[in-house]
């Protein structure tokens, strides 16, 4: 005989930036929400403040967030009750986000993550590919290569017109930067 199966695992949305990662999450918070399934949503915060916010796609869709400063904030934010846990650029959090989404997994909550897989260099981003790892299902996207038109994998980044360097700081004061979605081949890192 079997035993009652049980709720509770991991979903990872990944891809480069514009591949429609938090469009896909919202489709999914949105239908947990039809499904009358309680959702929480979270996403770090730019500032040092705890408040409301939203996760927001490029395309102008917004579900309600609550903006974290670390991952053990999101572990005080789920109630016992909720049901879906969603997280959107879960690349910024620390490593130890990976050991709270299997917590709530293992609790019985459905974990949606979203983030980047690759940074600007073509490189595991944070804790996204541990999260893959430990994931039961992996949904990666591809965005349009705004060079050649093909599927984009990774993320340009431009700084002052030109590609940014391997080393280039993450913040960098009176600069103009952009990111664009680009396939492997026109992807460029200057050196
Ligand atoms: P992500 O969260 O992966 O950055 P979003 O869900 O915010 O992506 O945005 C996806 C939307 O971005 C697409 O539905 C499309 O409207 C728009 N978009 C803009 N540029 C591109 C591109 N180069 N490739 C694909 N979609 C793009
Ligand atoms: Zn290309």
């Amino acid at each position: 005989t079997f035993l009652v199966h049980r709720e509770g695992w991991i979903e990872v949305i990944c891809g480069g930036m514009f591949s429609g990662k938090s469009e896909e999450l919202i489709r999914r918070i949105r239908r947990a929400q039809i499904a009358k399934l309680r959702v929480k949503a979270f996403k770090p915060a730019i500032d040092d403040r705890y408040h409301r916010e939203a996760i927001a796609s490029h395309n102008g869709l917004v579900a309600d967030a609550e903006a974290v400063r670390n991952a053990s904030e999101i572990l005080a934010g789920v109630a016992p009750e909720t049901d879906v846990v969603a997280i959107d650029e879960v690349q910024f959090f620390e490593p130890e986000i990976v050991e709270i989404c299997q917590k709530l997994a293992d609790q019985g909550k459905r974990v949606i993550c979203a983030g980047l897989d690759q940074d600007f260099r073509g490189q595991p981003f944070g804790p996204t590919p541990l999260l893959l790892a430990v994931a039961e299902y992996v949904t990666k996207l591809q965005a349009i290569c705004v060079r050649c038109g093909g599927p984009a994998s990774r993320t340009q980044r431009i700084i002052n017109g030109r590609p940014a360097a391997v080393d280039e700081p993450v913040i960098q004061v009176g600069a103009s930067e952009q990111y664009e979605a680009r396939c492997r081949h026109c992807h460029e890192v200057l050196k």
